[in-house]
């Protein structure tokens, strides 16, 4: 181990020193957040971890930092081949040797990384999970001097997740081959099951595990009514996100195609990316997402593992996710930096519909659909509380919160109200079709019926003489659409399997009809809410805060990084973060010892940016 002694970090030797001066000198970070000083301690020790930590909680420095401080390279098994060019681009530019073996390299390029490697002139090197079983790669880590070994996304090693990948099973191997390394696996998932499986997999049995509270208090949580999705959303970013990097998950490609063109043809810069693009499409979007300030990025949910970017200020659904594990992983992507986020989902009848479609149609066995329809069930519920979102997400991970007053229900509390007497109207609307006519129908015309309107297919079929015919006049056709939406959430009506998204009761309807069972629901709003976030409440938005003077700072400072990440080649969030821009433009330092002392200024950025940022800020006028 290196000891005590401070060295300046140059471009050939290894940035020396106790966990902290690192942490202040390479990173320019005050101190440890959270359990990270535990878990780098532990780490440099020796020991074993399994770090579960939500995005944004800061988990590369927990593997970074001990690979600097202790003695050789530090190996980082990575899934995404596709951004570890940016990851060690971001080493770099804080003074770190870091490298990457994979197949995009000449062999030229690898054999340098390799001699390096064996010359130990690198800090961290990054590999895909299928190059490091190859037999090649563990001779050549035979002859190294290896530091600790790091699983990154660690959950991949997980059947249960939706990330399963199967090279990494093979990683239980390290533990077998180099047992004297310690190894630290990382994930941002939090269920049971997979925390089990890792530990398992990855023979970890005997780590000390490391479980941070899975809060992410800068998002804001809303879950609106979806009325005109696309519409809904372009008031979104007009009113709160103008300017701002997002991302938007649709389910279909179609979707995600439709909406991006929308955007785009409202003045929204917005890309699409599905995996029906092809490879190089795909590749391009991303890198425009990650590099240029201000994208929207319109994705299926092929999109964002491994994502860093940590400036992404809104993560907008227009579908409803399969599972409450998807949707927080999706979510968790938006605000890493800390700073406020918002979190918005559309979501409405047509979903739960759709969804229970899809589960039905699904291949698999029962056991499968039962486990997807206890999923959707959960979403449901989450999307139908009437409580704090964040209070109900974080018990789903089995963790217990106080009310949040950050998210949609806090803020503008919502009323529940006794929907016994309308259930009742509309369950039996749908048994009298069945029974005395024997046929089904969707949601649509049932509300028609109970709205007594003669459309042309109640005439038709004779439904105004049906004794529910008209009974429903006290709510408006969306507070029906709410109640059907809320019945079919609560298992009291069910999707028929016709593939016509007809309605049958259920089992449990029966009590409700009986009336021995009374059905609470969730207020719907009297109109749709098309100006769905602006009102009252304040905006989530990250610098609405700062005054004039120090937003016009800020968007100076954006353009000068914008400039240097273009001629670099690298994302924007490499050259310096929002975090850091924001703290410049309010703080004003005037000398480069006052700049040293803002956060995510280490010495290398120091010595590359310093002067040309203390120009920014005295050119730019208070
Ligand atoms: P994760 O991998 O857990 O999603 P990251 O490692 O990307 O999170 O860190 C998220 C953000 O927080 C990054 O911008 C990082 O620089 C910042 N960060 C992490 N640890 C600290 C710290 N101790 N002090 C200040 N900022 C930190
Ligand atoms: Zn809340």
């Amino acid at each position: 181990m290196s000891g005590m002694t401070v060295l300046p970090a140059t471009e050939d030797a290894r940035p020396v020193g106790t966990a902290l001066e690192l942490l202040r000198r390479v990173f320019g970070y005050e101190s440890f957040r959270g359990d990270q000083q535990q878990i780098v301690d532990h780490v440099i020790g020796g020991g074993d971890a399994l770090v579960l930590m939500p995005t944004g909680g800061g988990k590369s420095l927990c593997y970074q930092v001990p690979a600097l401080v202790r003695e050789g390279t530090g190996v980082v098994i990575s899934p995404l081949i596709a951004l570890m060019q940016d990851q060690v681009d971001a080493l770099r530019a804080v003074g770190v040797r870091a490298e990457f073996l994979n197949s995009t390299q000449s062999l030229d390029e690898v054999r340098d990384v390799e001699r390096r490697l064996l010359a130990g002139e690198l800090d961290l090197l990054y590999l895909a999970p299928e190059r490091l079983i190859l037999e090649r790669t563990g001779q050549l880590l035979d002859r190294a001097t290896i530091s600790l070994f790091a699983i990154d996304e660690a959950h991949c090693v997980s059947q249960w997740g939706h990330d399963f990948r199967r090279d990494y099973l093979a990683l239980s191997m390290l533990a077998d081959r180099w047992p004297s390394v310690p190894r630290i696996a990382l994930t941002a998932t939090a269920t049971e099951a997979t925390h089990a499986d890792i530990t398992a997999r990855l023979k970890l049995g005997s780590a000390r595990h490391f479980v941070s509270s899975f809060d992410r208090p800068n998002i804001r949580y809303r879950i609106v009514p979806k009325d005109e999705p696309r519409r809904q959303l372009l008031d979104l970013i007009k009113t709160e996100h103008g300017g701002d990097a997002g991302i938007v998950y649709c389910l279909s490609r179609n979707t995600v195609e439709k909406t991006a063109k929308f955007l785009v043809d409202q003045g929204i810069p917005a890309l699409p990316y599905h995996a029906g693009l092809d490879a190089r499409t795909r590749a391009a979007n991303q890198s425009r997402f990650l590099r240029e300030d201000g994208i929207v990025m319109c994705a299926t949910i092929a999109f964002g593992m491994g994502i860093d970017k940590p400036d992404v200020r809104f993560v907008a659904h227009i579908d409803l996710p399969k599972s409450v594990e998807g949707y927080y992983q999706e979510t968790g992507r938006a605000g890493r930096d800390g700073l406020p986020s918002t979190a918005w989902l559309a979501y409405g009848l047509q979903d739960v519909v759709q969804q229970r479609r899809m589960i039905d149609d699904s291949e698999g066995d029962l056991a499968h659909r039962r486990r997807l329809s206890a999923h959707l069930d959960a979403m449901l519920a989450l999307c139908e509380t009437i409580g704090c979102r964040r209070v109900q997400l974080l018990a789903y991970f089995g963790q217990a919160s106080e009310p949040c007053g950050n998210c949609d229900t806090c803020l503008e509390p919502v009323a529940g109200w006794d929907g016994t007497v309308p259930a009742q109207k509309l369950l039996s609307t749908v048994v009298r079709l069945q029974r005395e006519r024997n046929q089904r129908f969707g949601a649509g015309h049932l509300i028609d019926i109970l709205l007594g309107k003669l459309t042309p297919r109640v005439q038709q079929q004779g439904h105004d003489t049906l004794t529910v015919f008209g009974i429903g006049t006290d709510l408006t056709d969306m507070q029906w659409r709410g109640v059907v939406r809320q019945l079919l959430a609560q298992g009291l009506l069910a999707v028929n399997d016709d593939g016509f998204g007809t309605l049958v009761i259920t089992e449990a309807s029966g009590a409700v009809l009986s009336g021995t069972r009374t059905v609470m629901m969730r207020e719907e709003p009297k109109r749709p809410s098309r100006r769905s976030g602006a009102r009252g409440a304040g905006l989530a938005k990250a610098n609405s805060d700062l005054d004039a003077d120090a937003a016009a700072l800020f968007q100076r400072l954006r353009e000068w990084r914008a400039e240097q990440a273009r001629s670099q080649g690298v994302p924007a969030y490499v050259v310096f973060g929002d975090a850091t821009l924001r703290e410049l433009a309010t703080t004003r330092p005037s000398t480069l010892a006052a700049l040293a002392g803002i956060g995510g200024v280490g010495q290398k950025k120091l010595e590359t940016y310093g002067e040309a940022v203390l120009e920014v800020l005295s050119a730019t006028p208070r």
